[in-house]
């Protein structure tokens, strides 16, 4: 499968923080004939292992496969949802929004509600909405028909967004972050599979990143790595209305590789390792630096005795919404980068 294939199917799978399965399962299936070990982890983190030489270094690569998302609070007498936020969600981004609640019935379609504007006062309209003042209609009569339908305190709710190719190598879909990191992640396998490596690979699906990069803590400590790279998306700076002060990476300009952001100062013979592999490659890369946010390298870097880290992003525009657009050639550049990176880690560590 190519991997325009495999981020369409990851990013139509849903998966929203803390409830993964349907991605781990996918994952599973696209990893498996790449490696030659796969377990899940007591947090449900995907660990598919390619084994190298014993005395060679292992190197753990991160991607998660939560997505932002939000979940059911409560239901009102009347039928309709009220609902809590699933990682950073920018409440201006959720009216109107199509949405699927996963309920013990199965999936069930809904609308983010709000008070209509025709019948807002004029200080109303100017004021943004949160969250708690919205609701999602499901078509539910009342509370007890609500509960009919399936639909129960706790049940997690998706966007609901199809995958869609734009114009050249552009794509538009719902979750690239972090499928776009998992489709890197197994196309870097792909590209591992005929040759030989010395260092033990530990690709790892990671869980509930969104809401504080937990399942990589858990996955490192029981891997143990000697390198750590995390496989992310990142803010592509290249629409109107973002200074260049506030990020110079571009959407197709090769992977981006994180100097510094607000939990990880990438180890320098990791970013070393990442910039010299590009050069020899002829890949194009961006450095990207002082981003608020981090990724789960951060927290593999904190494991246990401190485990050299880096990050190897994909520029994408409007993460942390409903549908985010990426360049197809940044997600083949950066999986190009990470396997040829692989191939020189036993010369460094
Ligand atoms: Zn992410």
């Amino acid at each position: 499968m190519t991997l325009n294939e495999n981020l369409e199917k990851l990013s139509n799978a849903n998966g929203v923080t803390g409830n993964e399965e349907e991605v781990r399962k996918l994952m599973i299936k696209l990893m498996k004939p790449y490696v030659d070990e796969i377990t899940v982890d007591k947090l449900e983190n995907l660990i598919a292992i390619k084994k190298g030489k014993k005395t060679a270094p292992k190197v753990m690569l991160a991607a998660h496969m939560d997505e932002i998302g939000l979940m059911v609070k409560n239901i009102t007498k009347e039928g309709f949802i009220k609902f809590t936020k699933m990682g950073g969600i920018d409440d201006r981004i959720l009216q109107a929004q199509k949405v699927i609640i996963f309920t013990k019935n199965g999936p069930l379609p809904g609308i983010v509600g709000s008070k209509p504007p025709h019948i807002q006062k004029e200080e109303e309209r100017k004021k943004i909405i949160t969250y708690d003042e919205l609701f999602i209609d499901i078509g539910a009569e009342n509370q007890e028909d609500a509960a009919k339908m399936g639909t129960a305190i706790g049940d997690p709710i998706s966007f609901d967004v199809k995958y869609t190719q734009v114009n050249h190598d552009r794509v538009m879909g719902k979750a690239f972050d972090d499928r776009a990191g998992c489709a890197v992640m197994v196309e870097a396998l792909k590209k591992l599979e005929k040759t030989e490596t010395d260092c033990t690979v530990c690709a790892v699906g990671t869980v509930q990143e969104e809401v504080g990069l937990r399942g990589a803590a858990t996955a490192a400590f029981g891997i143990d790595p000697d390198v750590g790279i995390a496989l992310d998306v990142t803010i592509a700076g290249d629409v109107p209305g973002v200074r260049e002060f506030d990020t110079t990476v571009k959407m197709g300009k090769g992977p981006a590789l994180t100097v510094s952001d607000s939990g990880l100062i990438t180890h320098p013979k990791v970013l070393r390792l990442l910039m010299d592999t590009a050069k020899e490659q002829k890949i194009p890369f961006q450095l990207e630096t002082g981003l608020l946010g981090s990724t789960d390298a951060a927290r593999i870097s904190l494991t246990r005795q401190g485990v050299p880290s880096g990050t190897v992003s994909i520029g994408t525009r409007y993460i942390h919404s409903p549908v985010s657009m990426a360049s197809l050639k940044d997600l083949e550049n950066s999986a190009k980068l990470t396997a040829a990176a692989i191939q020189k880690i036993q010369k460094i560590f």
